[in-house]
């Protein structure tokens, strides 16, 4: 479809429309990164391509599920948040690299985002700054388990989103520039317990929280900024590990829908 209206059925940048994804829809950055995502699942089948969007549709032991790139960057995460909300995906689970500040967090670890710092600037364009970035509980319940069973290292915490990957994230730039509030930013966001920096997290679980969907991410670490090593490691654990989560998922629901319970809680137990 030629229109540029974004209320189309057909989005205007993920071409995508309704029947086209799953209800879960895992939101990797890199386009490339999506058949490394689907490799993993029992089938599945290209169903769009636009920009930096690649959209497939398949199923992971037998759960619907789709994968959608976004991007580099807050501001493409939140078009794709949009577009698939407007479409009728309800669960959003990144799947990304990231810096990890503590030594503890070693490249090829998967970290797992249980709220993020907004230093991005894409989701004050919707609330207000103190606004919390927090992941949905099932989602991070369901992480952890996919994580466990899969017996892949993993850490849960705090996640910084930045609009930059140098300045941002306290590296500096070009010509050893040394951007204004990067200096000590590294040591104040790990003095505060933050674990990780990414890009695109904030404005997926900000976006998530505000229309009432669930999110959460799940990154490989790439870069230990206390070790200074850097190695593009774990990117098909993050991806196994949200495709378990998503069928996990899927079986708490049904537990959900067969108890009094409003949301999923611990006592309701996860398969
Ligand atoms: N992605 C980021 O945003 N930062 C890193 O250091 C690595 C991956």
């Amino acid at each position: 479809m030629d229109s540029e209206d974004p209320n189309d059925a057909e989005q205007y940048h993920l071409e995508v429309g309704p029947g086209d994804v799953a209800d879960s829809v895992l939101l990797p950055g890199n386009p490339e990164r999506v058949p490394k995502v689907t490799d993993a699942w029992d089938h599945s089948e290209e169903v769009a391509r636009h920009r930096e969007y690649r959209t497939a549709t398949g199923s992971y032991e037998g759960t619907p599920i789709s994968v959608t790139s976004t991007g580099i960057g807050s501001p493409s995460a939140a078009i794709a948040v949009e577009e698939l909300a407007r479409v009728g995906a309800d669960t959003l689970i990144r799947v990304g690299s990231c810096g990890a500040i503590r030594e503890e967090a070693a490249v090829g670890d998967l970290v797992i985002t249980r709220g993020a710092v907004r230093q991005e600037g894409t989701s004050d364009e919707y609330v207000r700054e103190d606004y919390p970035a927090v992941a949905d509980h099932a989602v991070v319940a369901a992480l952890v388990a996919a994580a466990e069973r899969l017996d892949y290292d993993y850490h849960v915490g705090l996640t910084c989103s930045t609009d930059s990957f140098y300045a941002g994230q306290g590296r500096p730039g070009f010509e050893n520039f040394e951007a204004r509030g990067s200096e000590g930013l590294v040591e104040e966001l790990r003095a505060a317990n933050v674990l990780n920096f990414e890009m695109e997290a904030s404005a997926i679980l900000t976006l998530a929280n505000v229309y009432g969907l669930r999110a959460g991410a799940v990154c490989s670490v790439y870069a230990n900024r206390v070790t200074g090593e850097f190695r593009t490691e774990g990117e098909r654990r993050a991806a196994e590990t949200a495709s378990l989560a998503t069928h996990l998922l899927a079986q708490m629901d049904e537990r959900v829908a067969e108890s009094a319970a409003s949301e999923w809680h611990a006592g309701l137990g996860i398969e």
